[in-house]
């Protein structure tokens, strides 16, 4: 059996917090362990939000935690044409369709017929799940809505895949160890894999990149636990292997909420400007001394 691949694969929207030491330095502890591979992936696709010099730091503040990782490293915004032709897959299995409202239109929709007293199902980071206004949208609209250039994100049938796929199940050894979990792709409904902008979605990109790489243990934060049922669809409709998943407990501020890129006090350069060293770090995310 060839090594095990671990990825760290923070998106450079904002400096590294404790949250990412700790999830950081367990992907490359486990590798360490097993004798694998440890990668580092910058999920830039997101232009409006990343920054070369979150980047930089990313570098650095891994660096100063003690980490290396095998070079070249993975950069989204240089895979589009992946991306691409990963959907192109998809849409020839008939599983993609596009719809043209906007967030603000969806909402109205929803508040409006909420007001009316008809349920809304939420997904599971509970946003509004796509209520389907658009779905049975004759070809010949849909057509003529793209040539007149309108603004639309490309969804997937999610009933449609599931019903491709059957139930599916992934490895997890995080809080529930080595156990099959069921995967429920239903509850995040038809979510968006692209959009006419951007060609892409961290739901796609994740899995083309892992996929890609190689990637053999998928090991990140329990918030991202939910998500990982449509990975499963994803990799399964690609015909992508599964990776192991092991998601982590995360660290919260002193309110129990999760901790953010802006908050100062747990940020790695903030620790390190006020004179914490790399084995406090550990420390301070709970980790055994190296
Ligand atoms: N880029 C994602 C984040 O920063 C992580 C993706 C993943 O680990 O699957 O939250």
């Amino acid at each position: 059996m060839s090594p095990p691949v671990f990825r760290f694969a923070p998106s450079p929207n904002g400096y590294l917090h404790l949250g990412h030491a700790l999830s950081a330095l367990m992907n490359f502890d486990m590798a360490r362990a097993a004798g694998g591979t440890f990668l580092l992936r910058i999920e830039d696709i997101d232009d409006s939000r990343c920054r070369p010099e979150f980047e930089g730091a990313i570098y650095e503040d891994l660096r100063w935690l003690g980490l290396t990782w095998q070079e070249p490293v993975r950069r989204q915004s240089g895979h589009f044409t992946d991306y691409r032709a990963a959907i192109a897959k998809l849409d020839v299995m008939g599983l993609i369709y596009p719809s043209f409202e906007s967030r603000s239109e969806i909402a109205r929709f929803v508040e409006v017929g909420e007001k009316s007293g008809v349920t809304f199902p939420r997904d599971p980071d509970g946003g509004i799940r796509y209520p389907g206004m658009n779905k049975s949208l004759p070809a010949k609209e849909r057509e003529r809505l793209i040539e007149a250039g309108a603004p639309y994100a490309l969804r997937l049938d999610m009933a449609a895949a599931i019903a491709l796929t059957g139930a599916l199940t992934w490895d997890e050894s995080g809080d529930k160890a080595n156990v099959a979990t069921a995967a429920e792709p239903e509850l995040w409904g038809d979510v968006i894999l692209a959009r006419k902008d951007t060609p892409n979605s961290y739901h796609l990109s994740v899995m083309v990149d892992d996929a890609a790489q190689g990637v053999t243990h998928v090991v990140r934060g329990q918030d991202l636990f939910p998500s990982t049922s449509v990975h499963r669809v994803l990799q399964e409709l690609l015909g992508f292997p599964p990776p192991h998943y092991h998601h982590h407990r995360l660290i919260l501020d002193g309110e129990d909420r999760k901790l953010s890129k802006s908050t100062q006090a747990t940020g790695l350069r903030e620790l390190r400007a006020g004179g914490a060293t790399a084995a406090d770090i550990r420390r301070m995310v709970g980790l055994p001394e190296k």
